[in-house]
């Protein structure tokens, strides 16, 4: 079973807009418990590989033939360092950036919100660096004041973008996700 009811998120994220392929390595941003990471471990399949980073530890996972396909990061995406460590780990340009990272909820929404562009951002800046030519890119962000400006920003990188609230996060109203396909240009620091 998944770790995560959030696993269904990305599955049907995936169904939607073909985010993940067979042999893809992809960087998965806020990834604990683990839910999205054996999903993407399942559809990179053996010749692939996932980076997983999340403040908290994540559990190695229980299928070892998936587990093989993934390694993880405990850091703070919001730091310079982890991001270093992340590109490090990469080795090379990814195939897609995928991001479910949330704030920790104060309660206010106007705050929490601001939080969550906020890591969104933080991820864009991370695809930006690491995606390659033609890569994907998946964000999680709550709706709020600034977001459009933000997916304009995402539309200038890629050949489109679309937003959806998969089913699995309907009684989270406020969350969104958008799904860039197609990066335009090549990787700011594609690593070694
Ligand atoms: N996709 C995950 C899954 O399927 O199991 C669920 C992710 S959960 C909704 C959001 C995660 O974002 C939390 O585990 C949280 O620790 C992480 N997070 C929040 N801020 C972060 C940051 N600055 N750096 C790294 N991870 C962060």
């Amino acid at each position: 079973g998944y770790r995560s009811r959030a696993a269904y998120k990305l599955k049907q994220l995936d169904d939607l807009e073909n985010v993940i392929s067979g042999g893809d390595t992809v960087v998965d941003l806020g990834a604990a418990p683990g839910g999205w990471l054996q999903v993407a471990a399942e559809k990179v399949g053996p010749p692939g590989s996932v980076i997983g980073v999340d403040l908290q530890r994540i559990k190695a996972l229980d299928d070892s033939t998936l587990d093989d396909r993934v390694e993880t990061l405990r850091g703070d995406m919001t730091e310079d360092r982890t991001r270093e460590r992340v590109i490090d780990a990469a080795g090379g340009p990814v195939d897609a950036v995928v991001s479910d990272m949330a704030p920790n909820m104060s309660g206010e929404y106007s705050l929490d919100q601001a939080r969550s562009l906020y890591l969104a951002r933080q991820a864009f800046e991370t695809a930006l660096e690491l995606l390659d030519t033609g890569g994907n890119f998946v964000v999680k962000v709550f709706e709020g004041p600034d977001v459009d400006d933000f997916r304009a920003d995402i539309e200038d990188e890629f050949q489109y973008v679309r937003a959806t609230s998969p089913k699995a996060s309907r009684d989270e109203s406020s969350e969104i996700y958008f799904i860039a396909k197609g990066r335009l240009t090549a990787p700011l620091r594609p690593g070694d």
